[in-house]
């Protein structure tokens, strides 16, 4: 039975059907509901109520992260990339491109928008089976692109700044698009990607 006196998991940042056609609303509620909501029962029943009260998911991801057992960073990380996750996303309207700015800058030195939708497009696809594609700040400033796999955030073994996360496991698209997972993230990356949450993401400390 958990106890809950501490919610890891944050409100949507938009409402269940405003990403559709892209992503529909049953694979909003199914994803959030189920398997986000999903994966903080289960964490609850793993801490205990001082835990709960005392750490953050980042401690407890740090904390767990080297145990045998990977319950509790299973289910901790898999809340944290989900939180980052739907920050990651917004309707099309409000998805644009800045034109200027140190955000912007980074991204030309990198190649542009195009060539880093494209490169996180083949970090998606060339990921074997369940993980994220990550755009990130470096230690140097830099934009990169990174995979990870499972559960792992790219920020716990590396000094990697995330700005923004593509869920490739295939809860995150099967409903709309069955396997094709090149189409979903496609689809993700031309028009609800949340280009300003990035940059407030690299402007941050
Ligand atoms: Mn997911």
């Amino acid at each position: 039975m958990s106890i809950r006196t501490n919610h890891y998991v944050i409100d949507l940042p938009f409402q269940a059907d405003d990403l559709a056609p892209y992503i529909s609303k049953e694979t909003i509620d199914v994803h959030y509901q189920k398997h986000h909501k999903g994966y903080e029962t289960a964490l609850l029943d793993l801490i205990s109520v001082k835990e709960q009260k005392n750490k953050s998911l980042q401690d407890l991801i740090i904390h767990s992260h080297a145990n045998p057992d990977r319950r509790i960073y299973n289910n901790a990380a898999q809340i944290w990339n989900h939180n980052f996750y739907w920050k990651s996303l917004c309707p099309t309207a409000t998805s644009q491109h800045p034109t200027k700015g140190a955000f912007f800058d980074a991204i030309t030195a990198f190649g542009g928008f195009q060539k880093v939708e494209m490169d996180l497009l083949t970090a998606a696809t060339s990921q074997f089976g369940s993980g994220w594609a990550w755009l990130v700040r470096t230690e140097n400033n830099q934009i990169a692109i990174r995979k990870t796999g499972n559960a792992d955030p790219v920020w716990l073994n590396s000094a990697d700044h995330p700005l923004l996360i593509v869920d490739v496991w295939e809860h995150a698209y099967y409903l709309d698009y069955k396997n094709r997972r090149k189409d979903h993230v496609e689809s993700v990356l031309k028009n609800i990607m949340n280009w300003s949450f990035a940059e407030q993401q690299f402007n941050a400390a």
